[in-house]
C-alpha cells in the first residue's frame, strides 16, 4: 500500500528522475521506519483508494533514494493525484496530534472509526475540523482585476481577496464583508467558481468571482500591504499554479468578453 510518511509537515518521497518522484510502496521504506511502531492511519480518499500514512520523529536520510520536501512544495515534485493524497494524510495525522485529549474534560480520547474520536468519560466526538474560507476575484470591466499583497503571503505575488467564513454567515456573506473589510469596496454577481481542499493545515477554500459595484479602495492596514486594480495585459507576479486564486485568474484571462 502506498505510505505517506511525515514528519511534521515534510513529506518522505521516493526519487524517480530528474525533479520526479513519487510515494513509496510500503515494502520499500527504510528499515528503521519500517520496525517501529509510530503512529499511522489507513486514509479513505475521494476516489475510493486506500493509503497508509506514517508521522515520524525525525527526518530520513535523504541518500539517493530519498527526499523530504514539504507538503506545498511536493506538488512540484508529485503526479497531481499523490499531491492531494498527500493533502488528506496530512490533514488525518495533524487532527490526530491535535485531538489526543478531549477539549471538554481533559480525558485522553480513543478512535472509534476513521475520522472519528469519542471520550470515553463524558462522551464528547471529535471530527477532522475544516475551516471554510472565501477567495473572491473581483472584476471592473472587462479588463481589471483586483489583485492584492497580503502580510501572510510567503512571497511577493500577488493575489485576490480571501478570508475565513464566521459562524452564521452563509458564503456569500462571508464574500461581501471579507471584500469590504479589506478594501472597502462593495460587490455585485457573486458567483461560486469551484473549492479546493486546503491542507495548510485544515482548510477549505470556497472560490467566487465578482463585479465592482462602488467605492474606492481603501486597505485594510494590518491585513494587506498592497492592492489595486490590474490590466490583464500588465499582470504584478502571480500566486502558483496549485492555488486556487491563480486558476480563478487564469479563468478570467481566458475569457475576455
Ligand atoms: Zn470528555
Amino acid at each position: 500500500m502506498q505510505t505517506y510518511v511525515f514528519y511534521n509537515d515534510r513529506l518522505l518521497l521516493r526519487k524517480a528522475g530528474e525533479h520526479r518522484c513519487r510515494i513509496p510502496d510500503e515494502s520499500e521504506l527504510p528499515k528503521d521506519l519500517a520496525d517501529r511502531p509510530l503512529p499511522s492511519h489507513e486514509v479513505l480518499l475521494p476516489n475510493g483508494n486506500t493509503i497508509r500514512t506514517l508521522a515520524i520523529d525525525h527526518e530520513v536520510n535523504e541518500g539517493a533514494d530519498w527526499q523530504m520536501t514539504g507538503l506545498r512544495a511536493s506538488f512540484d515534485y508529485l503526479p497531481i493525484s499523490e499531491y492531494k493524497a498527500a493533502g488528506k494524510a496530512f490533514q488525518i495525522l495533524w487532527w490526530d496530534r491535535h485531538s489526543r485529549f478531549c477539549p471538554v474534560c481533559g480525558t485522553p480520547t480513543e478512535q472509534r472509526a476513521p475520522i472519528m474520536k469519542k471520550c470515553p468519560a463524558c462522551g464528547y466526538e471529535i471530527y477532522p475540523p475544516i475551516s471554510t474560507a472565501i477567495i473572491v476575484l473581483i472584476r471592473r470591466g472587462r479588463d481589471e482585476v483586483l489583485l492584492v499583497h497580503a502580510r501572510n503571503f510567503r512571497g511577493t505575488f500577488y493575489g485576490l481577496v480571501a478570508g475565513f467564513l464566521e459562524p452564521g454567515e452563509t458564503l456569500e456573506q462571508c464574500v461581501r464583508r471579507e471584500v469590504h473589510e479589506e478594501t472597502g469596496l462593495q460587490i455585485d454577481n457573486i458567483t461560486y467558481f469551484d473549492s479546493q481542499s486546503w491542507p495548510y493545515p485544515s482548510g477549505l477554500m470556497v472560490g467566487f468571482t465578482a463585479d465592482y459595484a462602488s467605492g474606492t479602495i481603501k486597505l485594510q492596514d494590518d491585513e494587506l500591504s498592497a492592492g489595486a486594480f490590474y490590466h490583464r495585459d500588465h499582470l504584478p507576479e502571480l500566486p502558483q499554479k496549485l492555488s486556487i486564486a491563480r486558476r480563478l485568474i487564469d479563468h478570467w484571462l481566458k475569457e475576455r468578453p
